[in-house]
């Protein structure tokens, strides 16, 4: 009896552990920059947890000495969030414990790992069984489900919008699990359009570009996520509307995602939207109640977690913007009660739930300008003002920005927070900063800062 205990606590204990480690690194994609995430952090497992510290398991001492020195504060905060204690956290390399059976071995430092990130794969999880379908992303799901079945035939492109955490990755790649599965396809490759720029680059520099030409066009099924990144790169526009042309008259499928519809992506060009728009456009809204409350449901039972539905209720009527967050409130509970060795209650979870909701606390447009201001050392009224002032103009396309990507706001709402600017102006201020973003690493640092201010504050 006593041995089946135990076994059943290192299993339990572990499967936990998993699970927190997930909850984390879920929590790290969306805050740390996403080639780093996908080099360094993708790749790491848990090894263990107890109620002192967490092991991390990595490629190689090199991997851990990278982790530690750029990530480690990322992490800590994460894992707090996660689990609401101060874990001790303590990498370890796999290479070294398969060698010496366990015993830690620090590689040499002089070899870094290959530049170049992983390529993508298609995660089994997404997949249309795992999709809980309500009216907000009926549509879509249909849309998606359709393109697998018959890719190129009908939707060709299908184009997925929607807000952050709502499901547009999760679709995009259960079209490509999908149609692999079914043998409809045979050559398919998913990509962040972040990542096809790095790869672009790459290809430049290295004199490489046949090699990148002849990869995209030989396929069955493009997926490209994210492909809202686009803007203000017309290297990269061009490149996109070139494969998106040659795929298409080869019969191939290809689906976008984007966080608004094509039309709405500023300074695109024209030939390009009306390509994009050529042929699907669906969109996914944040789901209803019923289907927040379905969605936890089939999450707990994936991680076969026992969730009361007085628990199940009160994350879904606090928690309504984004899949994302609904899932991390959810993991954060089940590891509390864990950790905590009593099943979930409606007021553990109350407590759990405290500062999770502050985070989760509904942004407006007032918040942003409040936040945004702060950061930038000016006061609201300066910030809504007119003065041409460099600082003031940055902080202020700055809000302009993140009204339209975290409120999705119309250009024609946003200018209207700043005195009636037309849209071009808001136009303009979104477009700057996504270039700004992409080629100055202290501004997206900042912008990263103002974004943590607005989830923390
Ligand atoms: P997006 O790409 O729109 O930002 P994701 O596809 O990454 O969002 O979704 C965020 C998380 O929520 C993922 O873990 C995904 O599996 C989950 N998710 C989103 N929508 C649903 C849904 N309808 N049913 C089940 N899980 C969902
Ligand atoms: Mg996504």
């Amino acid at each position: 009896m006593a041995t089946e205990k135990i076994g059943q606590q290192v299993e339990g204990g572990f499967t936990d552990a998993a699970r927190v480690w997930r909850g984390v690194l879920d929590l790290l994609r969306t805050r740390v920059r996403r080639e780093g995430f996908e080099t360094w952090l993708s790749v790491t497992s848990v090894r263990s947890m107890d109620g002192s510290g967490i092991e991390i398991e990595v490629p190689n001492g090199f991997f851990a000495d990278w982790i530690a020195q750029h990530y480690a504060t990322d992490i800590r905060a994460a894992l707090q969030e996660v689990t609401n204690q101060d874990l001790a956290i303590s990498f370890v390399a796999r290479d070294a414990l398969k060698e010496t059976g366990g015993i830690r071995q620090r590689e040499s430092r002089l070899r870094p790992p290959a530049v170049r990130p992983e390529p993508f794969r298609l995660q089994a999880r997404y997949s249309f069984e795992n999709f809980v379908v309500g009216e907000s992303n009926r549509f879509a799901f249909a849309a998606a489900q359709s393109v697998a079945e018959r890719p190129g035939q009908r939707f060709n492109p299908l184009f997925i919008y929607g807000g952050v955490g709502l499901g547009k990755t999760h679709l995009l790649q259960a079209i490509g699990n999908y149609a692999l599965g079914a043998k409809r396809v045979t050559r398919v490759h998913y990509t962040p359009a972040e990542a096809l720029f790095t790869e672009l680059i790459q290809a430049i520099a290295s004199d490489t570009r046949l090699d990148f030409k002849n990869k995209y066009r030989n396929l069955d099924l493009l997926l490209l996520d994210d492909i809202h990144y686009l803007v203000g790169k017309e290297r990269l526009q061009e490149e996109v509307f070139h494969i998106f042309n040659h795929l298409h008259a080869a019969g191939s499928q290809v689906v976008f995602t984007s966080d608004r519809p094509p039309k709405d992506l500023p300074n695109l060009e024209e030939r390009l939207v009306s390509r994009l728009g050529s042929g699907l456009v669906v969109d996914i809204q944040p789901p209803d109640l019923e289907t927040r409350m379905a969605i936890l449901k089939r999450k707990a039972a994936c991680e076969q977690a026992e969730l009361p539905e007085d628990v199940a209720y009160l994350i879904a009527t606090r928690i309504k913007h984004s899949v994302r967050a609904l899932e991390g409130a959810l993991i954060r509970l089940l590891a509390v009660s864990s950790l905590a060795g009593k099943p979930l209650t409606v007021a553990m979870a109350e407590q759990a739930l405290k500062d999770l909701i502050r985070v989760e606390r509904p942004t407006d447009h007032n918040r942003i300008i409040a936040v945004v201001a702060e950061q930038f050392g000016i006061s609201p009224q300066e910030l809504r003002g007119t003065s041409r002032t460099k600082q003031f103009v940055l902080a202020r396309q700055v809000a302009m920005f993140l009204m339209r990507t975290k409120l999705n706001l119309s250009l024609k709402e946003i200018g209207g927070y700043f005195g009636g600017k037309d849209h071009t102006t808001v136009m303009h201020a979104l477009e700057k900063v996504e270039r700004l973003r992409a080629k100055d690493t202290n501004f997206a640092a900042r912008l990263q800062k103002v974004c943590e201010a607005l989830n923390g504050g």
